[in-house]
């Protein structure tokens, strides 16, 4: 929903998605004024680098309880800029504030120096920063997505230039002032704008660039880096499996559908894409599907109890819409949804009878649509389930516990979850597979990645 005027001095104006009001502008950063930005992060990181991480942590901190204590507040912006339920936009900058004291602790544990050593040589390994890190960042946890890039970067000494979307730079605004108002001067900026000021910052003198958003823009950020070999981290894209097998939970694995196709209108990279049923459950697993869908409600995320609130823009409503309208011509059929959508929304929409050479079952949907495809047989359940470029998250439900762990090794994605989502016990990487991601974040070996390893060894 927001637009770039053409004007000289260009200015953000961010739309509510849900009634296409104006919540607010932002001047656009001026290109030509992005390597001045990095040069000043620049100028300050040798300072921020020398305090180390535990004084790095004491000065962070004090923001969790901040982001805490303006939850409500904050909250009520990001839905009007993004469009989520507001108990979930509240619930986004909560969690982020309450577990900033943890994150730190396990950041800085990550940064301790490894000792090795053998019969001659000791070695010890230290996890120093690159420099200057650019963040660019998406839309839809448009609070959460900055806080998971800036935090770790900070954190290991690095500065850090961040640019959000263009579809949500109040919410980032908000963010990057409150963490502004206890770290020291240049630290972390900001910069506003879209894919050329993403483009120009990527080319400028920064160190390492932090990507998170579409395989399209990720492809083409690892192309401009590698003129000067910056180091990338990209978490990317996914078109994430359901494998429901002949013993699951119908009911359990009904509701983890529902909860994963729905959830944030379906603009969550983890959100279910694609479901694999075994044909001898596929009836019951598909009524139960569609009841719960109805149970939704659609709407402005202002509103009480609302559940699917509207599509970020209207590019993404009119491609899921072409996907949904493509597979109904090649035969699938609407369950539930499907056919008129209030401006501005999609209701949840479930299709039966799809198959794998549709677009919806390959490309990205990022639309609140669960896609059921029948199998037969477990072994081509999983060659669908693998035949993607893409390989974030995957799921499986089934009943025996051997035979279901067995399929969860055999699905190709960075992150896979037994009845039960994709993600892992704390301190598990993010972490994308194949064509979802490139480096990842989160754990012991994420937060490193952020740094530049140096062994330094003597002789014993
Ligand atoms: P996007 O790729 O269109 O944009 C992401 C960011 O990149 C924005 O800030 C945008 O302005 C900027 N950008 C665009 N073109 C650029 C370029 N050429 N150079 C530099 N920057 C550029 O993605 P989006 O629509 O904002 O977000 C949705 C996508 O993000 C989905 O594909 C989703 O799966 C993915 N995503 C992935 C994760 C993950 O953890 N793997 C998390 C959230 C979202």
């Amino acid at each position: 929903m927001t637009t770039l005027t053409a004007a000289a001095t260009d200015t953000l104006k961010s739309y509510n998605p849900a009634t296409g009001e104006l919540v607010g502008e932002i001047p656009a950063t001026p290109i030509g004024e992005i390597d001045q930005i990095v040069a000043r992060a620049r100028a300050a990181q040798p300072a921020w680098r020398a305090l180390g991480a535990d004084q790095r942590a004491a000065i962070i901190a004090p923001a969790g309880a901040q982001l805490v204590a303006r939850a409500d507040e904050l909250g009520l912006l990001l839905t009007r800029e993004m469009g989520k339920p507001l108990p979930e936009a509240v619930g986004e900058i909560k969690d982020c504030g309450e577990s900033l004291d943890k994150a730190l602790r396990e950041i800085a544990e990550a940064l301790e120096p490894d000792q090795l050593e053998d019969d001659k040589v000791t070695s010890t390994i230290y996890h120093d920063p690159f420099g200057v890190c650019a963040g660019i960042t998406p839309w839809n946890f448009p609070l959460m997505m900055p806080h998971e890039t800036v935090i770790p970067a900070l954190m290991a000494g690095n500065t850090v230039v961040l640019k959000p979307s263009e579809e949500t730079p109040l919410i980032a605004q908000a963010y990057v002032d409150l963490l502004n108002e206890f770290l020291p001067a240049d630290v972390l900026q900001i910069i506003h704008g879209a894919d050329d000021q993403g483009k120009a910052l990527v080319q400028s003198e920064v160190d390492m660039i932090a990507f998170t958003g579409s395989r399209a823009t990720g492809k083409h950020i690892l192309g401009s880096a590698s003129a000067s070999l910056k180091r990338v981290i990209l978490e990317l894209g996914g078109k994430d499996p359901l494998v429901v097998l002949d013993d699951a939970d119908i009911k359990a694995a009904a509701k983890f559908a529902v909860d994963n196709s729905f959830r944030n209108a379906g603009q969550v990279c983890v959100s279910t894409e694609r479901i694999y049923v075994d044909d001898k459950i596929a009836d019951a697993f598909e009524r139960e599907v569609v009841q719960l869908a109805g149970d939704l409600k659609t709407g402005d995320g202002m509103e009480d109890d609302v559940n699917v609130g509207p599509m970020i823009n209207d590019t993404q409503r009119d491609h899921v819409l072409k996907q949904i309208r493509a597979a109904v011509n090649q035969g699938a059929h609407v369950a539930f949804g499907g056919a008129d959508h209030p401006e501005h929304f999609i209701l949840p929409t479930v299709l039966t009878n799809v198959t794998h050479d549709m677009d919806i079952m390959r490309d990205e949907t990022f639309g609140p649509v669960a896609c059921i495809e029948r199998f037969t047989d477990p072994d081509e359940a999983i060659a669908l389930a693998n035949d993607t470029p893409y390989g974030l998250g995957a799921v499986v439900f089934g009943g025996d516990q051997q035979r279901t762990a067995e399929v969860a090794r055999r699905l190709d994605a960075g992150m896979i979850g037994i009845n039960k989502g994709c993600g892992g016990a704390s301190g598990s990487p993010w972490v994308g597979a194949k064509q979802s991601g490139f480096g990842y974040h989160s754990g012991k070996a994420g937060h490193r990645q952020f740094t530049q390893p140096r062994v330094v060894s003597v002789r014993k």
